[in-house]
């Protein structure tokens, strides 16, 4: 009887684990979109090309996979809209071998497309389910970051930076100063400021005390949480 149950549940966990021709088309559709909308950089269209995003949501909600649209995941996050996501990545001129920090993993979604064009991902996440979800479902589908974080983005990650670029996924009321000290110089960080909606603005650092900073437009975010109590 336990024999079967475990069978049963594997064979379920293969079938939403599927990726077919149906979804390669749907994504190169969407590739098509977020080109009209102004992302030129191939790498990134080619990582959007190539991760099957519907399987970072509800397996029941699949057909809304591939629309350029942010959508809930669990814990009342959601999953990136796809231009922002390939907007911050096309903004960061992310290169192989580039050490990244990420806060806000959620789905993993954005962390599959940091590995994809290559880069060394250490990713934080303050919502213990998210936490424990991703960091099983992104290596089981061949995605695996250099660590992944159970923790306070606010703080960074001290013990590993400095770091080439630092992107942050989730709305935040103010830069945190922590994590413009734990850049390389010449590196940036990318974070959406603001409460109701944010200015993405990215920072590029020039020497130790020097930071140039560039206002790109309005994004909505879920916010970036203080830690739990
Ligand atoms: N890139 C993710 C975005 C998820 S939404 C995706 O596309 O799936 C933003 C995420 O930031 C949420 O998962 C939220 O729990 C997380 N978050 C919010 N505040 C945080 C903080 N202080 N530190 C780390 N993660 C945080």
């Amino acid at each position: 009887m336990y024999l079967e149950l475990l069978l049963f549940l594997d064979f379920t966990k293969l079938l939403k684990l599927k990726d077919t021709s149906k979804h390669q088309g749907l994504r190169n559709q969407l590739a098509i979109i977020l080109e009209a909308k102004g992302i030129t950089d191939s790498n990134v269209l080619n990582a959007i090309r190539e991760i099957p995003r519907h399987l970072f949501i509800d397996s029941s909600f699949e057909a809304h996979a591939y629309q350029d649209k942010a959508f809930p995941i669990a814990a009342e996050q959601t999953i990136s809209q796809p231009y922002t996501v390939a907007f911050q990545s096309q903004t960061l001129e992310i290169e192989p071998g580039d050490k990244i920090l990420e806060i806000g993993t959620g789905s993993g979604y954005q962390t599959a497309i940091l590995l994809e064009l290559k880069a060394e991902v250490y990713s934080i996440e303050r919502q213990k389910e998210l936490f424990k979800r991703t960091s099983l479902f992104l290596p089981k589908i061949g995605y695996k970051p250099k660590k992944f974080i159970f923790g306070d983005g606010y703080k960074g990650l001290k013990e590993e930076a400095p770091f080439d670029k630092i992107i942050v996924t989730a709305g935040a009321p103010f830069v945190p100063n922590p994590l413009l000290a734990q850049l390389k110089i010449g590196g940036k960080l990318l974070i959406p400021v603001g409460d109701k909606t944010q200015i993405m603005t990215l920072f590029i650092r020039k020497s130790a005390k020097e930071f140039e900073k560039h206002e790109l437009g309005d994004f909505a975010f879920v916010p970036m949480l203080e830690e739990k109590n």
